[in-house]
């Protein structure tokens, strides 16, 4: 029997494989909710460079989601693939560092097991289609940008738009609401905020919000439709 119709028919299946996914995926967020912001910065003032007309400066060391491979920040020890495994393998480690006993943040294996559980939920509430598949990517890309905006105050582009995008493009199959909807519903999203950002400017001088508000409401509304919105 083919992957897809074992998984139609066993839902719980389904769960424990996105329960598992999740945990993987969760292990990669870590990594993505560090170092994107460093190298959106890193990009950023170099842009910044080239505008002012300074020279350029020597080329810096790669540094992107893949490589440098991961290190202990305390003693640069390098992470071996059994030191990597989401949640089981910090239990395992007792929280600390195999190199140099530093304690490591709880954040890691609290993120994996958040985006397990998520992940997991996800998959018994829709069952196994495309609907669970979409949304498991939506979920993973809301976890990573509430960690990102917790602690930079900053909602990448890189992340909001192209979920935005597969909002609409779900939405081409109604695949959550029609297409009509959703297309208002990030119009609306983004109008709302937009409309409350300026009549706050205008009677304080001030900013409330940055432009990642709006565009985030915006993809929530390419899901969801306009219905979603407050
Ligand atoms: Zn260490």
């Amino acid at each position: 029997m083919p992957l897809n119709e074992i998984l139609q028919h066993s839902p719980l299946g389904f769960v424990a494989l996105a329960l598992v996914l999740g945990l993987l995926v969760g292990s990669f967020l870590n990594v993505l909710v560090w170092r994107l912001p460093k190298m959106l910065e890193r990009e950023w003032r170099l842009q910044a460079q080239d505008m002012l007309g300074h020279p350029a400066p020597a080329p810096l060391p790669t540094y992107n989601l893949m490589l440098p491979h991961s290190q202990c920040p305390h003693c640069g020890h390098s992470i071996r693939a059994w030191e990597n495994i989401p949640v089981i393998s910090y239990v395992f480690l007792r929280g600390r560092c195999s190199g140099c006993a530093a304690p490591i943040s709880k954040r890691y294996p609290l993120t994996e097991l958040a985006c397990g559980l998520l992940s997991g939920f996800i998959a018994w509430h829709f069952g196994f289609g495309w609907p669970a598949c979409l949304v498991l990517f939506l979920t993973w890309g809301l976890l990573a940008m509430s960690l990102i905006d917790a602690e930079h105050q900053l909602l990448p582009d890189v992340l909001v738009l192209p979920l935005m995008w597969l909002g609409l493009i779900a939405n081409s199959f109604t695949l959550f609401v029609p297409l009509h909807e959703a297309l208002w519903g990030a119009i609306a999203g983004y109008m709302v905020l937009w409309s409350v950002f300026w009549v706050f400017k205008l009677v304080t001088g001030k900013d409330g919000m940055g432009h990642g508000d709006f565009k985030l409401l915006a993809m929530l509304g390419a899901w969801g439709g306009w219905q979603i919105l407050p």
